[in-house]
């Protein structure tokens, strides 16, 4: 079951009659929660969770919800979350401001947990919505692209670990920005790459902020 306040929306989308795309995001977001596309494979049920809005500044594209998002609906709501919001400089309001970020996994539902951890976002999820999410978020000035998976969808070009990406960040900055997942999981990756907390995090809180700065009245 899907509940209504598993997604945190926007639903005042601008789109008129006679622009494109046809569709506003208020309904486009209405089919992802009635979506059951791969719902055979899902051992706790569909439940998509993501947060847009069309007005977003930042997007985070990420993997795909946890057992403990799956359960109270709220995106990055744990240990991963609060580190992310350190790493961008940002209050939970400002994280949970559909106005200016934009949180989407790329697979919208909990897959469950294999034998190494949760299993990966469902292949079905992204071709299905990604594309159509996107060309509705037309106010982004960065993307942050959140581990593996959202880095073989978001970068595809770009060939390379999750590591040698986030190394060469410089490649994409300002627009777009690999990292790596937020977990606590990843403490001995922070470690043994210093140069993360030292150039690469400084760098984006500093572009966030500019960010905020330029359309303050946007973000509330
Ligand atoms: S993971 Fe994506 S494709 Fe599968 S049921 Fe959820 S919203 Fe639909």
């Amino acid at each position: 079951m899907v509940a209504a306040d598993s997604l945190r929306l926007q639903r005042n989308s601008s789109a008129s009659p006679h622009s494109r795309p046809v569709k506003s995001l208020s309904a486009l977001i209405s089919d992802i929660q009635a979506c059951r596309l791969c719902a055979e494979h899902l051992p706790h049920g569909p439940r998509p969770v993501l947060q847009v809005g069309a007005q977003a500044r930042i997007l985070i594209a990420g993997q795909a919800p946890g057992r403990k998002v799956h359960e109270s609906g709220v995106p990055f709501d744990d240990a991963s979350g609060d580190r992310l919001r350190s790493w961008l400089g940002l209050s939970r309001e400002q994280f949970y401001n559909p106005k200016l970020v934009a949180l989407l996994p790329m697979g919208f539902c909990y897959p469950g947990t294999g034998k190494s951890g949760d299993l990966p976002p469902r292949p079905e999820c992204a071709p299905a919505w990604q594309r159509q999410v996107l060309s509705r978020l037309g106010k982004l000035q960065i993307t942050l692209v959140v581990g593996q998976y959202a880095q073989a969808y978001h970068m595809r070009s770009e060939a390379g670990s999750v590591t040698e990406l986030v190394l060469a960040w410089r490649k994409s900055w300002p627009h777009i920005v690999p990292l790596p997942h937020p977990s606590p999981r990843n403490n001995l990756w922070l470690k043994r790459n210093p140069w993360f907390e030292t150039e690469l995090i400084p760098a984006l809180r500093m572009r966030v902020a500019d960010i905020l700065g330029n359309d303050r009245q946007a973000a509330y």
